[in-house]
């Protein structure tokens, strides 16, 4: 037991983010003892094996350090372990993304003149009620869950069957998601209604599906193939961040480029328009990079050369240089939001919150920015959330957001299992049966 887990003194915090310990053999009578003097290190979780990422002013930047006990049993500032940092920016990414889903939720289809009478000078700065409770995510989560099923479903299938393929198995799971909204797959295609995240039940729930998402899946003709429209509206791009993460987190068999065409395929499979797929490969391999370890101006520039090799790259590309363009411009936020456009159309979703990164200078900041405006809110927030939470992790997420978004505890737990995946101990060659019987259940390789 020698990872690291990142913890934070407050208590609340703690329970809040339901942070991997459990999973991390912690027993947690131990963990709630050592948090009943806040202030002074737990010793317990130290003599536990664990190190700590300390911070007392909780999910910050400032006085945070890492110890862990020398072999006097003392407290010493110790180094920082990067699996665990990674395994912040896969949750907080997913979290981050779902939180902004959510806190766009409320204004989606209201105007920023609207938003600013209605919630104040700076725009939404808290959560509100959509869809008749607070934290509601959309459907933009929601895909991006359905997202995250199919990238892990098509690895347990190759580690049970040899063969595999992610798209296939994507487009497999977007079909599940287009019944939890009501609909009925088409004939030809055989999609089995099983796994973990078919049966939560919160997520059978109609919360203003994308017309041109749910008219695809109507028309699909096999799990793999192109839609037949021209669409290039943000339902393509706002799912496909757990791509990024899955393809890094196999950056052997994946490169950026890989990463890039599999978003890209990902998101083709209901939106035709070039742009409405080059734009998704370019925001999951912009999270590839960062988890690479780029800034975020980086890691755009760099999608920026694989973009210009492809066919009708244009509007993606020029959206994605005015953001960054338009990040040193001093011109207020708002302004630079409304000249990148409202947000419907993929290449301005992205731009928007690429922008919205950029500027912002904390989380709080970045979720009023990226939702307070004319356009398409909840999906602008998702993206702005995953980005930030691929960068930062979540650790400047406000505990009262990440305790009341929408199924934050299954967001994190699905996070981490795209994180654990590759060390699995699965397969036709495994002993484990416990583990095999586990993964079949919860992911199913078919
Ligand atoms: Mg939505």
């Amino acid at each position: 037991m020698t990872d690291l887990v990142a913890l934070s003194f407050k208590e609340e915090a703690l329970k809040s983010m339901n942070i991997p310990v459990q999973e991390y053999f912690l027993p947690k009578q131990i963990l709630n003892a050592s948090l009943q003097g806040p202030g002074s290190i737990p010793r317990e979780l130290l003599l536990y094996g664990l190190q700590l990422m300390i911070s007392e002013k909780g999910f910050n930047y400032k006085g945070q350090y890492f110890a862990s006990l020398d072999a006097h049993n003392s407290p010493v500032e110790t180094g920082f372990e990067n699996s665990d940092w990674h395994r912040m920016q896969f949750v907080g990414c997913l979290l981050g993304g779902a939180i902004g889903d959510a806190f766009g939720a409320p204004v989606e289809f209201m105007k920023r003149s609207a938003i600013l009478q209605q919630y104040g000078n700076n725009g939404i700065e808290d959560f509100a009620e959509a869809y008749g409770k607070v934290g509601a995510i959309t459907d933009d989560t929601q895909m991006t869950l359905f997202t995250t099923e199919g990238l892990l479903r098509a690895w347990v299938k190759g580690c049970f069957t040899g063969v595999t393929s992610e798209l296939g198995c994507i487009g497999h799971a977007y079909q599940r998601w287009y019944q939890t909204q009501g609909h009925t797959s088409p004939r030809n295609l055989d999609v089995t209604t099983d796994g973990y995240l078919w049966e939560q039940t919160e997520l059978h729930s109609q919360r203003a599906p994308g017309n041109t998402c749910l008219s695809a899946l109507a028309e699909m003709t096999s799990f793999t193939a192109p839609a037949q429209n021209n669409s290039k509206g943000c339902g393509g791009v706002m799912r496909v961040a757990p791509i990024g993460l899955y393809c890094w987190r196999l950056k052997n068999q994946f490169t950026v480029e890989d990463c890039f065409a599999l978003g890209a395929d990902a998101a083709r499979l209901t939106h035709g328009h070039p742009t409405g797929y080059l734009a998704s490969g370019a925001f999951a391999a912009i999270i590839y990079q960062i988890l690479d370890g780029c800034s975020l101006a980086s890691a755009c520039m760099s999608v920026l050369d694989i973009l210009g090799k492809m066919r009708c790259h244009d509007e993606t590309t020029l959206k994605i240089a005015t953001a960054i363009k338009l990040s040193r411009d001093p011109m207020p936020s708002y302004r630079a939001i409304e000249y990148l456009g409202e947000g419907w159309i993929a290449e301005e979703a992205l731009a928007i919150s690429i922008y919205c990164v950029l500027q912002a200078s904390s989380f709080k900041e970045l979720m009023s920015m990226s939702v307070s405006h004319d356009g398409d809110s909840d999906s602008t927030g998702a993206i702005a959330g995953n980005i930030w939470g691929a960068l930062y992790g979540f650790r400047d997420f406000p505990t009262q957001w990440v305790e009341n978004v929408e199924l934050e505890d299954r967001i994190n737990e699905i996070a981490c299992d795209l994180y654990d995946f590759p060390l699995w101990d699965i397969g036709a060659d495994s002993q484990n049966t416990d583990l095999n019987n586990i993964a079949q259940t919860r992911y199913p390789g078919t």
